[in-house]
């Protein structure tokens, strides 16, 4: 099956099969040493010193866990959301009890970081920014630098919800000085569902020590405890542990350069091919496109499920379709991880068969 949804993403077998290992003792020896190579290698692939924690749960926990570490019930956040999962992140702070201040941007384009810049100049009281890096469910890719250095220029907070970019697209959390960063094993890094990982700066860590919002699993300082003696303080996904650190190491041995390059040829491909077909991709300035995950508009008058169906029936590709308002008005092609270019052509073959086939004359 040629699986492009955008996570979980496929991975390499012998990254499964590191994952069908034998248990072992998440308190001995053994696990210890695989924590410390795991964990020095995600500080090279998010590009930092501070401490990675790794936690038990998909990328959604990290979120949680960025917000329950840094802030207090009735804490202002600026909740900047271009998507759904924009949106996600401002749901978990309200949740917890702070008070919310969305800034929305039409979907299909970037923030603007001039905007998020002039709106915490005008609202001192406001002690976070909330924003996704990448946002999957409309395929565009903020520019996290630019809008960091708003946020850096009035003393604030950055939580940045890096899911479908960390390992693919480049992070670079220390140069761009981001308090706290998060993505999970599903998404770039080639591995099942099950881990997420959450780096975290030293404002970060100090707003903990005053942050009242409830925590316990996911509290920070506990996973940075354990850390020193090569344990977490719960019983980790350990299968998923085995996989992620044979798949960190075959990161590590291509090279993140040549890793993101390889996303950038992709998706370049994956954009050119859509259009060939005479498809309009959603995102309006191509600058600002995924290199992760491509959103392709529904041409007028074609059935999403039957342009889906077809393509899984018929071929063996599985793309997904639309999130939230965008449900019926797009699809999208996850590129981000294990994939080659033959997978992408096989995308396109399998469109130009199945296009006419829903209404659609394509163009080649
Ligand atoms: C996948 C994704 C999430 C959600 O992660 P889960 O692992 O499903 O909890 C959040 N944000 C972004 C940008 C994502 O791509």
């Amino acid at each position: 099956m040629n699986l492009r949804i955008p996570g979980p993403t496929p991975c390499p077998e012998d990254v499964l099969l590191a994952g069908a290992q034998q248990m072992i003792d998440h308190r001995g020896p053994e696990f210890a040493d695989i924590i410390a190579r795991v964990h020095s290698g995600l500080q090279t692939i998010f590009a930092t010193k501070n401490d990675v924690a790794i936690l038990t749960s998909s990328g959604t926990g990290a979120m949680e866990a960025a917000i329950v570490n840094t802030l207090s019930p009735g804490d202002r956040v600026m909740n900047v959301s271009i998507g759904v999962f924009g949106d996600r992140f401002g749901q978990i702070a309200e949740a917890y009890g702070a008070e919310v201040v969305k800034m929305s941007v039409e979907h299909g384009t970037p923030a603007d970081p001039d905007a998020i810049g002039a709106a915490l100049a005008g609202d001192p009281s406001i002690k976070a920014v909330l924003v996704t890096h990448n946002e999957t469910s409309t395929g565009v890719t903020n520019d996290i630098g630019a809008i960091s250095k708003a946020v850096r220029a009035h003393d604030r907070l950055l939580l940045v919800d890096a899911i479908s970019s960390v390992g693919c697209i480049p992070v670079a959390t220390d140069a761009w000085d981001l308090d706290v960063v998060v993505t999970g094993s599903q998404k770039g890094f080639m591995v099942p569902p099950g881990l997420a990982f959450a780096a975290v700066g030293p404002r970060a860590r100090e707003a903990a020590k005053t942050a009242t919002m409830p925590r316990f699993y996911f509290d920070f300082e506990k996973h940075f405890s354990y850390f020193q003696q090569g344990q977490t303080p719960w019983t980790p996904a350990v299968s998923v542990m085995f996989s992620l650190d044979l798949a960190v190491q075959k990161l590590l041995a291509d090279g993140m350069e040549s890793v993101y390059t390889k996303h950038a040829k992709i998706a370049s491909d994956v954009r050119a091919g859509v259009k060939a077909l005479g498809l309009e991709l959603l995102v309006q300035d191509e600058a600002y496109a995924s290199n992760t995950v491509t959103a392709v508009k529904v041409p007028e008058g074609v059935e999403l499920s039957k342009l889906r169906g077809l393509m899984r029936t018929d071929h063996n590709v599985v793309m997904a379709g639309g999130q939230g308002p965008l449900s019926n008005s797009i699809f999208r092609i996850g590129h981000m991880g294990y994939i080659t270019e033959d997978d992408v052509a096989d995308v396109m073959d399998s469109l130009a068969d199945v296009l006419p086939r829903v209404g659609f004359p394509v163009a080649v």
